[in-house]
């Protein structure tokens, strides 16, 4: 077992100075999965206080005093440790209403939310694991610490870790702890926001996360109720071979991982057609439509995540890109007026959609995605040849208007104007050939 040098140094500082001290929770699940480990937590016997003065020399930051929480730098890594304690009661499913520190290793494990997360791990290497969380990391199970409908009535938001887990490690959820997810699903009304999102989006980021989504469709539809129209909506397209909400799902998924903004692109996935069912028709032939689910399901999306609390960036480019992911591209024109109203970054990730939800839809469709990327390289190449796509980048400004004449608004208007006729082609971007238009046109 292998715990990187820093943490041994924290481990054995801790240990030297007369208190015992542990990795716990995903660190030592992910080192007895043989998994890379992203942070440690730490977990002693030592309070809050104790871990200030025996740190005294490093930089230390009071993370959750009250939680019993500090984090230490060492060679600029932070740890987070944690006096072992007892969560007091919980009456808001939240946050426990206060905590008991205690010396008792077994308590601190046994407030932890599932097995294969109560495993603790000296720095020699030795496992405390009380609730046999081993051996449900060998069989790949996701088991509630303890009875799980008291543990979901704790803190909900442990229903929506056990889905996220399961979609991340690939493991099955245990039977009962299933049933009380399906059960005690209402309780995520209960907590904020921003701690559903940051589990949403670790759940689809799950290699899993198309059997989680599928099997787990309820949550989704507890924190997502706009998504619950698209279960079971049947298409009644010759594209689709899956109703609205499993294509979905497999548009999420197909979200290649190496993408730098994957996590971005996953929940634009997630909502792209969530304006589908609102939008559809069936026309005389028996075949669907849906005009404008885009539209419609950009203005839905906008909604949802600023209900999810999502920043205003995230929001802004998710709409951008629900709005335009069905339109058809035909012309280096059409390309050259996307990108002027949303940028290259935000154009690149529209094309990036377009493939994810053409994965998603019967395979002729598949034969778009070359078509795709010739997109996306055309963009490159007009970014990069610094063609112009915007007012900004005309050879004349509105004070030059203005030296002719121009007043108000007819300068935006006349700008504009230029900039769809060098769109078209139909006009160069040259000083003199504008302002011979320019005075051309003046009324
Ligand atoms: P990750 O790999 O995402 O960091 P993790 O298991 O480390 O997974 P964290 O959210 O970092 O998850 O939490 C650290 C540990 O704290 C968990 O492993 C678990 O033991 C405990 N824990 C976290 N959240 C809860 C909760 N809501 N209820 C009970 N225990 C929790
Ligand atoms: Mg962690």
């Amino acid at each position: 077992m292998k715990i990187n040098e820093n943490c041994r140094h924290i481990l054995l500082t801790l240990e030297n100075a007369g208190f015992s001290a542990y990795i716990v929770g995903g660190c030592v699940r992910d080192t007895l999965m043989g998994m890379p480990i992203h942070d440690y937590d730490i977990t002693t016997n030592a309070l809050p206080q104790e871990i200030t003065e025996v740190f005294a020399d490093y930089r230390v930051i009071p993370t959750g005093i009250k939680h019993g929480t500090v984090t230490v730098l060492h060679n600029g890594e932070p740890f987070e440790i944690t006096t072992f304690r007892i969560d007091g009661e919980y009456t808001d499913s939240r946050r426990p209403d206060s905590v008991i520190f205690t010396a008792d290793l077994r308590e601190d494990l046994a407030r932890r939310d599932f097995t294969v997360n109560s495993i603790a791990m000296d720095l020699n290497g030795n496992i405390f694991d009380p609730f046999g969380g081993e051996d449900d990391i060998r069989k790949g199970i996701i088991r509630c610490v303890g009875n799980p409908t008291e543990r979901f009535n704790e803190d909900a938001l442990r229903i929506l870790r056990a889905v996220r887990f399961s979609s991340v490690l690939g493991f099955e959820i245990e039977k009962n702890t299933a049933k009380a997810i399906h059960t005690l699903k209402n309780r995520l009304d209960n907590i904020s926001a921003e701690r559903i999102s940051v589990e949403l989006m670790k759940l689809l980021d799950g290699f899993n996360c198309i059997e989680v989504l599928m099997e787990y469709r309820d949550i989704i539809g507890q924190i997502i109720p706009e998504l619950t129209a698209a279960f079971d909506f049947d298409q009644h397209s010759p594209y689709h071979k899956y109703d609205v909400y499993e294509h979905t799902v497999r548009a999420v998924h197909a979200v290649p991982n190496e993408l730098e903004c994957a996590d971005i692109l996953r929940l634009t996935m997630l909502l792209h057609d969530v304006g589908k069912p609102a939008a559809f028709r069936l026309d005389e032939n028996g075949r669907g439509h849906f005009k404008k689910h885009a539209i419609i399901g950009a203005e839905m999306a906008d909604k949802i995540l600023h209900r999810l609390k999502f920043d205003n960036k995230t929001i802004n480019t998710v709409r951008e890109i629900i709005y335009r992911h069905s339109d058809e591209i035909t012309s280096e024109k059409q390309i050259k007026r996307i990108l002027n109203q949303i940028g290259l970054d935000t154009f690149l990730l529209l094309i990036e959609a377009k493939k994810a939800d053409n994965s998603a839809k019967h395979s002729f469709v598949l034969a778009e995605i070359d078509e795709f990327n010739g997109f996306a390289e055309t963009a490159r190449r007009l970014v990069a040849e610094n063609a112009c796509m915007t007012v900004s980048a005309l050879a004349v400004n509105g004070d030059d208007l203005m030296e002719i004449g121009y007043k108000g608004k007819d300068i935006g208007i006349c700008l504009n104007n230029m900039l769809e006729l060098i769109i078209d082609e139909k006009l160069q971007n040259d000083r003199e050939k504008l302002l011979d238009y320019a005075r051309e046109m003046k009324i």
